[in-house]
């Protein structure tokens, strides 16, 4: 993506606002708090509550822009300069040229974007303790669009390596057709290194990883919710980069390094 694109793509807060919004609930909103579907925007707080449990919500709340006050425009050209630039871009010029009054802001902005980006290296293979799933994000259709067809959201293939503390240390994502096993096996193969140990649901294709050469664990539900919730920020801001860099290509893989 070149500048004039990314321009025509996002011209504004609104834009930005608008893409966001249906890189995070492609469905339409879904309460944080109790997990219900129905609730209300309200905007003069631009917050949205819901409708069971009163909780309310920012668009960016425990995502990469938890709490942030810088706009989100701002963000969305920060992340396509450290994105687009093959040297790397400095702080300082990001600054200027974004006009953020402070280097330590502009410092922390960089800090997390780099968490959730970085080594575009389609060679480097997960191994060790890998978690696999799928995911789905956004797609290619607009909010409207995707309402309307009411099918419509991207299957990815997300594998996470651990570290040595069980934290989440490398993850990538592929473009899948579908989530059968004639795609979640290769797919499998591709990233993840023979004999590593991978932990899953338990659905059939990661179990049937066994016969291809590696060792297999079920992963049980989650009983740290925080756990969940902190792998679903990573995918949520990973699936922002990934929707910018245009890199929904199959076979376009993309590894982020979640140190
Ligand atoms: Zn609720």
């Amino acid at each position: 993506m070149v500048l004039i694109d990314f321009y025509e793509r996002f011209p504004d807060e609104q834009a930005c606002w608008n893409h966001f919004l249906s890189l995070r609930w492609p469905n339409g909103f879904i309460c944080p708090s109790c997990s219900a579907t129905k609730g209300c925007f309200k905007p003069s707080r631009k917050l949205f509550e819901c409708y069971s449990c009163k909780h309310q919500a920012s668009l960016t709340s425990g995502t990469l822009f938890h709490k942030t006050r810088i706009p989100l425009s701002k963000w969305f050209w920060f992340i396509f300069f450290m994105a687009t630039s093959k040297k790397g871009v400095s702080m300082l010029y990001l600054q200027e040229q974004l006009r953020i009054s402070t280097y330590r802001t502009v410092w922390s902005m960089g800090h997390k974007i780099r968490q959730g980006m970085i080594v575009r290296d389609a060679l480097y293979d997960l191994h060790g303790l890998v978690e696999a799933d799928e995911i789905f994000i956004g797609g290619k259709q607009t909010l409207a669009e995707r309402r309307k067809s009411g099918n419509s959201k991207t299957p990815f293939f997300m594998a996470v390596q651990e570290n040595d503390h069980g934290g989440p240390e490398f993850v990538t994502f592929e473009e899948i057709e579908g989530v059968y096993e004639t795609q979640i096996l290769p797919a499998i193969e591709k990233h993840i290194k023979k004999g590593s140990k991978i932990i899953s649901d338990g659905e059939g294709s990661y179990v049937k990883s066994k016969e291809q050469g590696y060792d297999h664990d079920r992963y049980i539900e989650s009983q740290d919710p925080e756990m969940a919730h902190e792998k679903r920020v990573y995918a949520d801001s990973c699936g922002l980069i990934l929707a910018f860099l245009g890199n929904g290509g199959r076979n376009a893989a993309t590894i982020f390094s979640l140190r």
